[in-house]
């Protein structure tokens, strides 16, 4: 038998976890509200913690959650920035993580939000619904015989794109790992960061956050770009500066970006606050403009892409409830 405090619960979190089974063996606190070290008390009488990507798992946090008992920090997510793995593993506490479970999810929605921006359906929607049929400053461009950069080809990079090459655009990827077959397979050309920033149409960032990938876009990079391109950015906030990329809007030298995350996103992504002031000034600006298409960290969120969350969380709790191994390629320290 296991408890397990689970934070940020949304309802689709509860209703996953419950279909995934294990009833019998584990029981589950849900909270609604971050683990940060203010919260990380209320774990008392749990033995593993459930996380998602806006926890933040600092040494402090982590000080405590072992004070109280916790032994395993169970991540419902790929990502795992938000943990300091060091501290976690002084402290002797296990933390384990879904490392797959939909690539396409995130691919799918990368897709979702170039041919969104590209089109600008997201302004046409709201102008055909207030009966204005007008086609003024609509205008996109054919994908066809453009360069898309992929920036990150892991399982999601990879995928997009494999799917970017079905639309028979030029596609150019910087990986520090090469996979030649695949590329030889799908056509694509593997190229320096510089390459990619200067000839690609379409820029899709698809890397995790590391010391490396922090700010990756800055004053530098954008200024070496393409004028037009369409930056789309469904990897994690941090890897843009905000400041740099506003200053790039502000100039025209980009065409428009598409965000799924973005750098400040903690308590303020998967909340309604439709009836609050909003006190990041960066977002407020960032959604003043008509060529940014914001969504609020939604790659994941597929039927297909839960059930897998859950199905590999809970078979990790009844594991470690059971003294077994853990499902491979999931424990992170
Ligand atoms: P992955 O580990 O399969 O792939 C990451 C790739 O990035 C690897 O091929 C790696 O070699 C490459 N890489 C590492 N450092 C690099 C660098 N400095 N420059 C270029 N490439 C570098 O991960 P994945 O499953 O494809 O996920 C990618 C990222 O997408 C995750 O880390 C996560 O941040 C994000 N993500 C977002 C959502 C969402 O809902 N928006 C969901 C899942 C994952």
């Amino acid at each position: 038998m296991v408890v397990v405090a689970v934070y940020d619960t949304k309802p689709h979190d509860c209703q996953y976890l419950e279909a995934a089974g294990a009833h019998k063996e584990i029981i589950w606190h849900f909270f609604d509200f971050r683990l940060t070290a203010a919260t990380a008390i209320t774990a008392k009488g749990a033995q593993a913690v459930c996380i998602f990507v806006n926890d933040i798992v600092d040494r402090p946090c982590l000080e405590i959650l072992a004070q109280v008992g916790v032994e395993l920090i169970a991540l419902r997510a790929t990502g795992y920035n938000n943990i300091d793995l060091e501290a976690a593993k002084e402290l002797n506490l296990k933390v384990i993580r879904v490392p797959a479970y939909s690539p396409n999810a995130v691919a799918e929605h990368t897709i979702g939000l170039l041919l969104a921006l590209n089109r600008k359906i997201y302004l046409a929607y709201n102008r055909v619904r207030e009966l204005n049929f007008s086609l003024k400053g609509l205008i996109g461009f054919d994908l066809c015989g453009k360069i898309a950069g992929i920036v990150g080809a892991g399982r999601i990079g990879a995928l997009v794109a494999q799917i970017l090459r079905g639309f028979d655009m030029k596609v150019l990827v910087f990986d520090p790992v090469h996979n030649l077959d695949w590329a030889k397979k799908y056509g694509i050309e593997y190229v320096e960061l510089p390459v990619l920033l200067k000839e690609s149409d379409v820029i899709s960032l698809h890397v995790p956050l590391l010391p490396a990938t922090f700010h990756l876009l800055d004053d530098k990079a954008f200024d070496s770009m393409k004028p037009g391109v369409c930056i789309i950015n469904t990897s994690r906030g941090k890897v843009i500066n905000t400041t740099s990329l506003i200053k790039a809007l502000k100039s025209g030298h980009i065409r428009g970006v598409a965000l799924d995350t973005y750098e400040e996103e903690e308590g303020v992504f998967f909340e309604d606050l439709s009836d609050q002031i909003l006190l990041d000034d960066e977002l407020s600006r960032l959604l003043t403009f008509p060529n940014v298409l914001i969504t609020a960290h939604q790659g994941f969120f597929t039927h297909e892409a839960l059930s897998e969350i859950a199905k590999t969380t809970v078979a990790n709790l009844q594991a470690f409830s059971q003294k077994t191994p853990f499902l491979s390629g999931t424990v992170l320290n």
